[in-house]
């Protein structure tokens, strides 16, 4: 049988243990059922270890073939989102404001028909290490990980991510050299004015008038400060102030998001962030009292991790399905705290015409499993037959 058909063999069982994920949707940290579940999966397949709480309640598996020098990791999120699904599918989420709204059921299932695969033929050299985290969603699960110890116990050469793209045909994947998914961080900004009497305006100093001004100042850092030929985003997304018709308040408080493909842009966009709110309030006669905090880092992948995705689909589905040069996303991933620290690559796997990630109508699609799983185990061999870059 060819790597396609032993997959295929196996594909089916695993639809069942994605549906069976999708019903039971957890989210960040909390994965009791799902991390047991995937625990007592990976026990079941012989893997010569399971790990279970690993930077919380993340599960690690480790396969060991013949004797080889390398090891490569490949990972799958775990956690689900706070949102009410209405796809009406027969798996649909049985737990109330709670669904698997970004596939990570799907990436879980499919990383487990790989293990799966892998270790009932151990026809390799070296070890894989399976690794299933928590808290993709916000909590930074990955970091967790790293933080627990993952690559000191369990070192490894290179380390890849899959994500399912909707809109992107199953069976087709895509992946790009270098930045490939954004720094995401968060500001808050406080205007501190003067209220008072709204038909006294000369007495006051009114947060809402300079709070707008930033609002409008704000979108100038990526229309006249960033190159053009860079990509960032600065977004204001919440403005709150005043209760009352006739009282101009004391203060504002406006949050958003800012994004960012390199780290030298996020660097400018953070420092600009907080000048233009506070002068703009100080000229205004304001205070602006700016928190910014970082989030997760830009995902950049290795070119030589990025070309092995590209050579592994191509030499195993065809030329036509991988796009070697995919457009990279202003969403984020904690897939980039591993980067950071391993070489390795993160790329996309296609989910057909499905609603958007995080849409409640949004669901995995099964058959993307099949392919998702075969390049898993040709991805996993060919880094482990690779020359040592070291
Ligand atoms: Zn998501
Ligand atoms: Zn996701």
């Amino acid at each position: 049988m060819s790597a396609l058909e032993k997959i295929a063999a196996i594909a089916g069982e695993a639809v069942l243990w994605r549906r069976d994920l999708h019903r039971r949707p957890e989210l960040l940290y909390a994965l009791d059922e799902t991390s047991a579940f995937v625990a007592q999966k990976l026990n079941a397949f012989g893997l010569d270890e399971v790990v279970t709480g690993v930077g919380g309640s993340g599960v690690v598996g480790v396969l060991r073939g013949r004797p080889g020098n390398r090891a490569v990791g490949l990972r799958a999120d775990m956690d689900a989102l706070p949102i009410e699904e209405i796809t009406g599918a027969a798996w649909a989420s049985e737990k109330p404001g709670a669904m698997h709204a970004c596939g990570h059921d799907g990436h879980t299932a499919t990383l487990l028909a790989a293990a799966r695969r892998l270790a009932a033929d151990r026809d390799f050299a070296g070890t894989v290490v399976f690794v299933f985290q928590p808290a993709e969603e916000g909590g930074a699960g990955a970091k967790a990980m790293i933080e627990d110890g993952l690559f000191d116990r369990f070192p490894v050469d290179e380390i890849y991510g899959i994500h399912n793209l909707p809109g992107l045909p199953v069976g087709r994947f895509a992946v790009r050299h270098g930045a490939i998914m954004a720094s995401t961080d968060r500001f808050y900004i406080d205007i501190l004015g003067r209220g008072g009497h709204a038909a006294r305006p000369q007495e006051t100093i009114d947060p809402i008038l300079v709070g707008s001004q930033v609002v409008t100042a704000l979108q100038s850092i990526v229309a006249r400060n960033t190159d053009p030929l860079a990509s960032g985003v600065v977004s204001v997304t919440t403005f709150h102030a005043g209760n009352t018709d006739n009282v101009i308040p004391q203060t504002a408080r406006l949050s958003g998001t800012v994004r960012a493909l390199d780290g030298r842009v996020r660097g400018e966009l953070e420092a600009s962030v907080s000048r233009i709110a506070t002068t703009v309030a100080t000229a205004f006669g304001a205070e602006a009292r700016v928190l910014y905090e970082r989030g997760y880092p830009v995902t950049v992948n290795h070119a030589a991790a990025a070309e092995r995705v590209g050579d592994v689909v191509e030499s195993l589905l065809g030329q036509s399905a991988i796009d070697r040069t995919a457009a990279p996303l202003m969403a984020a991933e904690d897939f980039s705290y591993y980067l950071e620290r391993v070489p390795g690559a993160y790329f996309f796997m296609g989910n057909g015409p499905s609603a958007g990630l995080h849409h409640p109508a949004y669901d995995f699609a099964d058959d993307a499993i099949a392919p998702g799983a075969a390049v898993w185990t040709a991805l996993a061999k060919a880094s482990l037959s690779a020359a040592s870059q070291a």
